[in-house]
């Protein structure tokens, strides 16, 4: 079964949006299979952003990120890492339309809510950056 890397980052945790995106994803029909909430330390973001380190807004986003508690989710399902994007919306939530996550709670693209992988590829490497096997139900 296809699963994808959810995470609610440390605005959308402060905004109080934990319950919302949750419920978004169970009313899809997809499955929960791994939850937990820390403060994401900077040599985990830099595995994680590490396609981004060459950016001019890396240092700005690692600090952001790793400024508060975020939720990191494994969801499972049918299709759940392309459908999870489209529930996301654009990286900019100015580009997102009403509907998606960023479309109905950001206008900010540095401040835009939530991470979700991007490819088959990079959830199977996001899932195992983030939590164990046995952290997985
Ligand atoms: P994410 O990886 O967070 O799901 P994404 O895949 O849509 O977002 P990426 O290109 O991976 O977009 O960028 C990662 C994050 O970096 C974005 O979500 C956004 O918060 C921030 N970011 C991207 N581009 C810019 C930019 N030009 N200026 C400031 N922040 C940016
Ligand atoms: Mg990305």
């Amino acid at each position: 079964v296809e699963q994808t890397f959810i995470m609610i980052k440390p605005d959308g945790v402060a905004r109080g949006l934990i319950a919302e995106i949750i419920k978004r994803f169970e009313q899809r029909g997809y499955k929960l299979v791994g939850l937990k909430m820390l403060v994401p330390s900077e040599s985990l973001l830099s595995a994680h952003y590490g396609d981004l380190k060459d950016k001019p807004f890396y240092p700005g986003l690692v600090k952001h990120i790793s400024s508060g508690p975020v939720v990191a989710m494994v969801w499972e399902g049918k299709a759940v890492v392309s459908q999870g994007r489209q529930m996301l919306g654009e990286t900019d939530p100015l580009k997102s339309k009403p509907g998606s996550i960023r479309g109905d709670f950001s206008i900010d693209l540095g401040r835009n809510i939530i991470h979700g992988s991007d490819s088959i590829e990079s959830a199977e490497q996001e899932i195992a950056l983030w939590f164990t096997k046995d952290e997985i139900v």
